[in-house]
């Protein structure tokens, strides 16, 4: 049966590879919920939720410093607004196409369950690259794509934030072009804000610090803690660079990071403070911080190599495969938490459970990030604005009822420390009650 849905849903959307990833990973999960609810299967749910409610393409012209004329292609898909507006990311990168905002939307909507928090799923972006690109650039860049967006935001309707290739200076651009044409000073139609003008303390650490925190509960359960453990991370960016500050803080040492050019190694642990001013203030390459701290870097070096106990994938989807996984188990890993979304391949998670290792899937262990962007909106809601301190309290307590509900879940399943399962049909239940309640939506 389940089969079947995902045939029709596959030729319904053709091409898009991603997308049909995320769902059959999903589906295959909710088999037995299905096995003890097969009404579920006569309401058409699974393909109504696979089924955006909305998505926009539409055209975004700029033109560069040189006066040369460019056209890129926007993106917003709405997925689902049961349970709230629509929240998500906007990613700016050249591997944007339909099928991976959509598979992003998919797997926001159940992340987004998973927080507590009262959002809806949706992304966005564009295949534009803002990489080599100077700030004017990206500045005309981001005002001609809200001059298209901004008729289909709004605090109560949907709020985008950052993902890849988009952060601070990306939604001040996109915030000031919002205000200009709407006369509206509404703080709560983006997320990711600066501080002084109605940004959260603690989002740009969010996703990283969460992850790490949805780890160590994962570890927890094995009478483990990350108390000087290894740990290597893929990417090199905000996730990647605030899950190692977090990790650090709890006694782990953070040995090796990567970017697109290859991976640095450092045994003794990585030197973030001079990480962050190369990779998020000069928006330089890996192999500069190598030279500069005196750490080896391996060109085009796949950074799974490195051993360690502790596996944070946080660049993009499909980095750690059944190979990457192997290599993994092999070295003695014992923990893996997703820091990107849907970045290891069912290959390399079949390995890993397989291997017992834990794993924590995206949608639960990188929840963080957005979970923050509600506690934006909420500060954004009633004119406040709350210390580092206490958000990142709430950001903890979040995550460990995040934990607590994939674990639990997964139990009550019969499928005990599996994440995937527990991650997938706990988001799942809590969507379905919402679009249940609500009527044929
Ligand atoms: N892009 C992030 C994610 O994948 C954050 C989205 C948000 O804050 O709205 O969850």
């Amino acid at each position: 049966m389940i089969e079947k849905i995902y045939d029709r849903i596959l030729h319904r959307n053709p091409g898009e590879k991603e997308f049909h990833q995320a769902v059959w990973e999903v589906l295959e999960s909710l088999e037995p919920v299905f096995a003890r609810r097969p009404e579920l299967l006569d309401e058409s749910l699974i393909e109504r939720l696979c089924e955006p409610e909305r998505q926009i393409i539409f055209r975004v012209p700029w033109s560069d410093d040189s006066g040369r004329t460019h056209v890129n292609r926007g993106f917003r898909v709405e997925f689902n607004s049961a349970l709230g507006p629509y929240k998500g990311g906007l990613r700016f990168h050249p591997s944007v196409n339909l099928g991976v905002i959509k598979f992003l939307g998919f797997e926001q909507t159940f992340k987004n369950a998973l927080t507590g928090m009262p959002i809806g799923g949706g992304k966005g972006g564009s295949d534009f690259d803002p990489k080599g690109k100077s700030d004017a650039e990206v500045m005309r860049f981001c005002q001609s794509f809200m001059t298209e967006l901004y008729r289909h935001l709004g605090e109560y309707t949907d709020i985008p934030a950052g993902d890849i290739g988009v952060g601070g200076r990306e939604i001040g651009y996109l915030f000031g072009q919002y205000r200009r044409i709407t006369n509206r000073w509404e703080a709560g139609v983006l997320t990711g804000k600066g501080v002084l003008w109605g940004g959260s303390q603690a989002r740009t650490e969010a996703t990283g610090y969460g992850l790490v925190v949805f780890t160590e509960e994962m570890l927890k359960t094995r009478g483990e803690t990350l108390e000087g453990k290894r740990v290597v991370v893929s990417g090199s960016g905000n996730v990647a660079i605030y899950a190692m500050e977090k990790a650090r803080q709890l006694g782990a040492v953070p040995i090796a990071c990567s970017d697109s050019g290859g991976y640095v190694v450092a045994e003794k642990g990585i030197d973030l403070e001079l990480l962050k001013q190369v990779k998020l203030d000069e928006r330089g390459r890996l192999s500069e911080y190598a030279e500069r701290g005196g750490a080896r870097f391996v060109p085009g070096g796949r950074v799974w190599e490195v051993p360690c106990e502790v596996a944070l994938p946080s660049a993009t989807q499909n980095e750690l495969d059944e190979k990457d996984a192997a290599t993994l188990v092999r070295n003695g890993v014992q923990a893996v938490g997703e820091g990107a979304n849907m970045p290891t391949t069912p290959g390399g998670v079949r390995v890993l459970r397989e291997a017992d290792v834990l794993f924590g899937p995206g949608k639960a262990a990188n929840a963080g990030g957005v979970a923050t962007s509600a506690l934006e909106m909420q500060q954004n809601a009633s004119r406040d604005s709350w210390s580092f301190e206490h958000t990142e309290a709430r950001l903890t307590e979040i995550m460990r009822h995040i934990h607590n509900l994939c674990h639990t879940t997964a139990e009550r399943y019969d499928r005990p420390g599996d994440y995937v399962a527990g991650a997938n049909i706990a988001g799942f239940e809590l969507v379905e009650q919402g679009m249940v309640a609500q009527g044929l939506i």
